[in-house]
């Protein structure tokens, strides 16, 4: 799986150029391929409108209850499109928007069962330093305690030091961590799922494989790199290489 988050980026002229570009980089697809654009360009997207041979699209955020909330956008908005899934929990929803474990859980919750949730966690560069990693995963995670979670439920791990800096882990040392975090939700969830763990954090066409051949990593959540429709292209063709 690899999903881009265009975060707050994207125009009408920058998504035509991209979807051309993207599909002129693309050797074929057998993987789930989408990208989050701002909602407001959600219907450059949709069956009626699409512009490109991308397989999906989804929403960076979404607000766990509707009414009276200016700017939110709801899971029953989000089902009324056709909007394959969520990003929550993304650190500059945490960091900017001062969102806690616990509203990230509601969050969770409202999605549950009814659009694939992708659930970013990771650990501050201090945190890393002191060796603390899985500590602060492990507590981000225990918004899974006693969930029954929908099959499709993923996690995304996005260590916050490694996001937009040009800087990574290992990919051995993303490897544990992705089988630690596949560890943790199936020991918390009512379930005992098992999630897709996808890594993100500067990845580009140039690592990108080096970080796909590690066994846990299930696929990528790109950032900057997926600005680019024939950069993301180019990262989409080496994960189907990659006998997953
Ligand atoms: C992100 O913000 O989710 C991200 C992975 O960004 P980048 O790829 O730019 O590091």
């Amino acid at each position: 799986m690899i999903i881009g988050n265009w975060k707050c980026n994207g125009s009408n002229e920058m998504i035509v150029s991209w979807c051309a570009d993207y599909d002129r980089e693309l050797n074929g697809n057998d993987a789930y391929v989408a990208v989050a654009p701002p909602s407001i360009y959600f219907s450059k997207f949709n069956s009626e409108n699409k512009l490109s041979n991308i397989v999906g699209w989804g929403a960076q955020d979404v607000d766990h209850l509707d009414g009276s909330r200016t700017g939110a956008i709801s899971v029953d908005m989000l089902v009324d499109t056709e909007c394959g899934f969520s990003i929550i929990g993304h650190s500059e929803r945490r960091q900017i928007f001062n969102e806690d474990n616990s509203l990230i859980r509601e969050k969770l919750k409202s999605l549950n069962k009814r659009i694939m949730t992708i659930l970013c966690i990771g650990e501050a560069k201090e945190e890393n330093d002191k060796g603390i990693t899985k500590d602060v995963l492990k507590d981000q995670l225990e918004i899974v305690n006693g969930l029954e979670l929908d099959t499709e439920f993923t996690v995304a791990y996005e260590p916050v030091w490694a996001i937009g800096s040009g800087l990574t882990p290992e990919p051995k040392d993303i490897n544990e961590i992705h089988k630690y975090i596949k560890d943790v939700v199936q020991s918390n969830s009512e379930n005992n799922l098992s999630p897709k763990v996808l890594y993100g954090g500067s990845v580009t066409d140039k690592n990108a494989e080096s970080f796909f051949k590690e066994e846990f990593v299930d696929g990528a959540l790109i950032g900057g790199a997926s600005l680019d429709g024939s950069t993301y292209a180019k990262i989409v063709n080496i994960f189907n290489g990659i006998d997953k």
